[in-house]
């Protein structure tokens, strides 16, 4: 296949050193949720460099900028997420973390270079821009529980002017480097948080009798949760309960007074999410209960299901088609059981989350693993996307 070669591109690929340079800026200095201030002054002082005034917030990481701030066609609201994750970093790049335990592991530096670089392109896009664009760079995507979505909501991120429409992207492994994956309606899932005190009486190991045991209890709620999935819902509805950490216990022979499960449930439909919820809470009591311990069950709402607009994606899919070429767009052939954040704006402006290809064959580890970089070509795909859905968006 050809390489795409539209004006958009054209225009990204002269500004790759540039989106290089900020990617590495990015990466080499990576920041966890809500402590992106390094990442703010980089955001801050790119933005004034492509004579943009950005807004700063106490108490809240995120940038915003708007392009266009006069003009009076429809509004585009351009989202890239700015937080790095707790992992040690084994890529070997040049400009590889210098903080250790701590790594641009789920691509956001890309993410946020690509709105540059079309926030570059698109400010200097005269007067065939035909309305505001507001550029959001958001923390805390990686929280999982609040995120910086909803804070940057609050305060009015789509707002005044109010947004027509809202884009987003992620890099993905599983698409490769040049493409562009999309998909309509649900795409990802909800994510919702548990956490399961199991309470026993505790006391000396050899005497396992004289009380309820929170270690075998913990352990047969583990085992039951699965039956939740199992048979507490439609095999074709897409769910996942996952325990991912379990605490208890100082030495082997003495047997805990409580233990600990923390664990995630990934659902798409919101019926099955409130019945996940009650069947998981009755489930753990009366597992609990036929062992004599008991247990207190906390759970959390997190991120929405993410559900494109099917219209919006449609558009969208049809100026990438003249931009990159039609070869370069793939269908996305499922919903996955990851969740996002950039579904809090979709439940309130219509618009489109796209997989941004950064797979290269034997290269690329797989999201938030310590070898995961995405290749730089991705830059210049990720840019020409916003720029072009933006002003194609505008146009129509
Ligand atoms: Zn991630
Ligand atoms: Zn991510």
């Amino acid at each position: 296949m050809p390489r795409p070669m539209g004006p958009w591109t054209r225009a990204a690929r002269s500004l790759l050193p540039q989106m290089r340079s900020w990617r590495q800026a990015f990466h080499e200095e990576p920041e966890l949720a809500n402590e992106e201030f390094r990442t703010r002054e980089k955001l801050v002082t790119a933005l004034r460099g492509l004579g943009l005034e950005p807004t700063v917030y106490d108490g809240f990481t995120g940038v915003l900028a708007t392009i266009g701030t006069a003009r009076s066609g429809r509004v585009v609201a351009l989202r890239a997420d700015m937080d790095a994750l707790p992992v040690d970093e084994r890529t070997g790049a040049p400009y590889a973390s210098r903080t250790s335990g701590k790594m641009h592991a789920c691509g956001h530096d890309v993410h946020m270079s690509c709105l540059l670089g079309a926030a570059a392109m698109l400010s200097r896009a005269g007067p065939k821009l035909r309305g505001p664009v507001r550029l959001l760079f958001q923390p805390a995507e990686e929280e999982g529980e609040t995120g910086g979505a909803g804070p940057f909501l609050e305060r009015g991120c789509l707002e005044a002017p109010k947004a027509d429409f809202v884009l987003g992207q992620h890099v993905t492994p599983d698409v490769p480097t040049g493409m562009v994956g999309w998909r309509k309606g649900p795409m990802m899932a909800a994510a919702d948080r548990f956490r399961i005190r199991v309470r026993g009486r505790g006391g000396h190991a050899a005497y396992p009798h004289r009380g309820p045991d929170s270690v075998l209890a913990a352990a047969e709620v583990v085992q039951g949760l699965q039956a939740v999935v199992s048979r507490a819902r439609d095999p074709v509805d897409p769910v996942v309960v996952s325990v991912g950490m379990i605490h208890g216990g100082t030495v082997p022979n003495i047997l805990p007074p409580e233990v600990v499960l923390d664990g995630t449930v990934r659902t798409f439909r919101p019926e099955t999410r409130d019945t996940i919820e009650r069947v998981i809470r009755k489930r753990v009591r009366h597992i609990v209960a036929s062992l004599g311990a008991t247990a207190k069950v906390e759970y959390h709402r997190g991120y929405p299901v993410l559900v494109n607009s099917p219209a919006v994606t449609e558009r969208v899919v049809g100026i990438l088609g003249e931009e990159l070429g039609e070869d370069w767009l793939v269908e996305l052939p499922s919903v996955v059981m990851g969740a996002e954040d950039f579904s809090r704006y979709l439940e309130r402006v219509p618009g489109t989350f796209l997989k941004l290809g950064a797979g290269t064959p034997g290269l690329s580890g797989s999201l938030h693993s310590p070898t995961f970089l995405p290749p730089d070509e991705s830059l210049v795909t990720g840019a020409a996307t916003l720029a072009a859905a933006t002003m194609g968006l505008q146009a129509r």
